[in-house]
């Protein structure tokens, strides 16, 4: 295995698979039986998923919500996710568990460092939901901050392309894919990674991080055990 343990960001669009809304049963299933065959093979697991499949606070202010409570909505959102995911491994007898930003037991068990720790270590996969805890973050901050305290190796960014290219490959022909790039290129060259807390975040303590195809099964494996996929972010 290439790294020990990993911090693996989920998006919440790509829970919807096929869909136009919500979860798709089938792409969740894919996706659980990728991360516990990991699991098995031993590496330490937390996992940050996204909420945009059901709310976003940004598009939520747009249509007149108040800023802070659509966060708090779109925070909501991630608890569903982590739910399903969560409930989804334990279906396939994975051990996971979900521990939240926001206390609200019994749904989930209040975030620390120390409880993540004693959960990695015991082989469970840790699902860290409601993403930083606060409004005007992301989940992809929420996934920078846990991947950094947690200490993890690498944090694994799964997506629906297969890197970071120059430009939209589905937009741009022409555009090329990186093998790997610095932290300072993407700033240079103005690309649409995450978003600039995130990104700031990794660079600042040292957090690599590989943007990887998630819906191609297998891919998770490959980039634990030969490499060679993706687009890798470093220092
Ligand atoms: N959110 C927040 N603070 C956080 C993480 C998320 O307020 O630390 C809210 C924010 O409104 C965001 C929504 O939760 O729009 C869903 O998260 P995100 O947009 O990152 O989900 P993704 O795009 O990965 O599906």
């Amino acid at each position: 295995m290439r790294y020990k343990r990993i911090l693996l960001k989920l998006s919440g669009e790509s829970l919807m698979g096929k869909m136009q809304y919500g979860i798709d049963p089938e792409r969740l299933n894919d996706y659980a039986v990728q991360i516990k065959e990991m699991a098995q093979a031993g590496v330490q697991i937390g996992i940050v998923i996204g909420g945009g499949n059901i709310f976003r606070g940004v598009s939520g202010a747009a249509k007149g919500f108040e800023r802070v409570k659509g966060d708090q909505m779109g925070m909501l959102a991630t608890v569903i996710n982590s739910l399903a995911l969560c409930s989804a491994l334990e279906s396939i007898g994975a051990k996971a568990r979900v521990l939240t930003a926001v206390r609200m037991e019994p749904i989930g068990e209040f975030y620390s460092k120390t409880r993540a720790l004693e959960c990695l270590e015991k082989g469970e996969i840790c699902i860290f939901s409601c993403g930083t805890g606060a409004p005007y973050f992301t989940t992809d901050t929420g996934s920078s901050l846990r991947g950094i305290e947690i200490e993890a190796d690498v944090m694994l960014k799964g997506t629906r392309v297969d890197g970071i290219y120059t430009a939209d490959p589905e937009k741009d022909p022409t555009a090329v894919r990186f093998d790997e790039i610095t932290y300072d290129e993407i700033y240079r060259r103005g690309l649409k990674v995450m978003d600039l807390t995130a990104t700031t975040m990794c660079k600042e303590n040292n957090l690599p991080i590989v943007v990887f195809n998630m819906d191609v099964k297998g891919n998770l494996k490959k980039v634990l055990t030969e490499g060679g996929i993706g687009t890798l972010v470093h220092n």
